[in-house]
């Protein structure tokens, strides 16, 4: 269910695991995607569970339509018509509003300034963190009042340096990118670092404050990873501001 929930003065950050739901094989058990083959009811039925889970300080979840590109929606409140915009990064200013990023090995990014009362999500893949939907999703905090000097950021888990091998070119490619990215898996081969260059893109954007999660999903049965899984579910990062400053 929420297997890691962070709050500090009014901002908050939830990560799921894979248990707590009703999915059944092999997208069990709580299974947040919609688009992975599972059956709409049980999502859907996954997706209450996870949000009463959140606290009372949470309002309406707000998903994106991940695409694996950098664009970037301001959102006040749940979609007009239900349809989600085809996005990676999304952003608020409306307190109780909560952001919801989907991963099963990718990076999920939740960024939140508390006193502005300003949320972000991003997904960040290799595609995305190339194009650097995590910068873009900065920006548009920004625009609506935040500070990256007072953001939170937190990431959760997804697939670790040491799993996610790659072809030595594409390992090139990223690192001139994306520099700290370029990696080595335990059984010696290239690979690519997103948590670590998720991290090098807010501390050059002047984020101060970023701490990622220990968990590699590949390397853990309580989390969905598509690298070892393929068909599987899809797990979920939540953030949203408001309520007590604790
Ligand atoms: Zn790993």
């Amino acid at each position: 269910m929420i297997a890691q929930q962070y709050s500090t003065g009014g901002a908050h950050f939830a990560f799921t695991d894979r248990w707590g739901g009703v999915s059944a094989a092999p997208y069990d058990r709580l299974n947040l995607g919609g688009a992975v083959g599972d059956d709409p009811e049980a999502v859907a039925a996954n997706r209450a569970r996870a949000a009463a889970a959140l606290g009372p300080t949470a309002g309406p979840v707000v998903w994106m339509n991940q695409v694996h590109g950098a664009d970037v929606a301001v959102v006040t409140g749940p979609w007009p018509g239900g349809e989600a915009a085809a996005v990676d990064g999304l952003v608020t200013a409306v307190p109780g509003v909560v952001l919801a990023v989907l991963t099963a090995d990718c990076t999920p990014v939740l960024l939140a300034d508390p006193v502005a009362g300003v949320a972000g999500a991003a997904h960040a893949g290799r595609p995305g963190l190339a194009a650097d939907v995590v910068g873009a999703t900065l920006t548009a905090m920004a625009e609506l009042g935040a500070d990256p000097a007072r953001v939170v950021a937190r990431t959760g888990p997804s697939v670790c340096g040491r799993c996610y091998e790659v072809p030595a070119a594409l390992r090139d490619e990223v690192e001139a990118l994306v520099p700290g990215t370029a990696a080595t898996t335990t059984w010696g081969t290239p690979a690519i670092d997103i948590p670590a260059g998720v991290r090098s893109q807010l501390l050059a954007r002047g984020v101060r404050e970023v701490a990622a999660s220990d968990i590699c999903t590949l390397e853990s049965a309580d989390h969905f990873s598509y690298r070892r899984e393929r068909v599987t579910g899809r797990l979920a990062g939540y953030v949203w501001t408001g309520g007590d400053r604790d």
